[in-house]
């Protein structure tokens, strides 16, 4: 299993891998934003440990290219930044944890090990909400038993949602998996794409909400 473990702190960086090897885990050391976005994007992680204060940028804005990835992975927050707005920006930012430094390392692994048996989010399994069914391997999509044909687009941004149900969904990670880079994204063509999806959605019992200026939450009506 390789996890990244994204860190400018060089000692804490070292002691983490070692700590991390001993438990068969092969860690790749990013010590700034830079490289952990090259090394995000030449390689498939179990997990991503991520530092916030980086001395090219701030942690968090790796998220959505980590949450856009084919294959997004569980990620765990490591900082000293942990007053309960900063926690909570975390979390909303698609992070799967978050621990507070100084941290025990014991405590890390339990947590990591707590994230790793959670099922991936990219595995084949049904997803079910409301009234609605998503077969990822069909790419299918069913209200009680009907199905719905969607544009690709739309099946995107639900697929996005869908995995994130509850939670918000930052406007620019809905971006990234439903645009490829060399897309031109009119600036309000998303925001047609989830309008037509919330008014499709709704005989689901599936309420998309909007979170001004943030991005967007899906979830059960009932
Ligand atoms: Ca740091």
């Amino acid at each position: 299993m390789r996890i990244l473990v994204v860190e400018d702190e060089a000692e804490l960086g070292r002691m983490l891998g070692a700590a991390l090897a001993r438990h068969d885990i092969l860690v790749d050391l990013a010590p700034s934003f830079a490289v952990a976005e090259e090394a995000l994007q030449l390689h498939d992680y179990a997990a991503v440990v991520l530092d916030r204060t980086l001395p090219d940028g701030e942690g968090l804005d790796l998220l959505p290219l980590i949450r856009a990835r084919p294959a997004p992975c569980p990620v765990i927050v490591l900082s000293a930044l942990s007053s309960v707005d900063q926690r909570v920006e975390g979390l909303d930012g698609g992070a799967d944890d978050y621990l507070a430094k100084p941290f025990a390392t014991d405590e890390l692994l339990a947590r990591l090990r707590a994230l790793l048996r959670r099922p991936s989010l990219a595995e084949s399994e049904a997803i079910e909400l409301g009234r609605l069914r998503f077969q990822p391997e069909h790419r299918s999509v069913e209200i009680e038993g009907s199905a719905l044909e969607l544009p690709r687009r739309e099946l995107l941004v639900l697929e996005a949602l869908l995995r994130r149900a509850g939670r918000v969904v930052d406007r620019r990670a809905l971006e990234d998996a439903v645009y490829g880079y060399d897309d031109e994204i009119a600036s309000n063509s998303l925001d047609a794409h989830v309008s037509r999806l919330r008014r499709k959605l709704a005989p689901a019992g599936l309420e998309i909400h909007t979170i001004r200026g943030v991005g967007y939450l899906l979830r059960a009506s009932e």
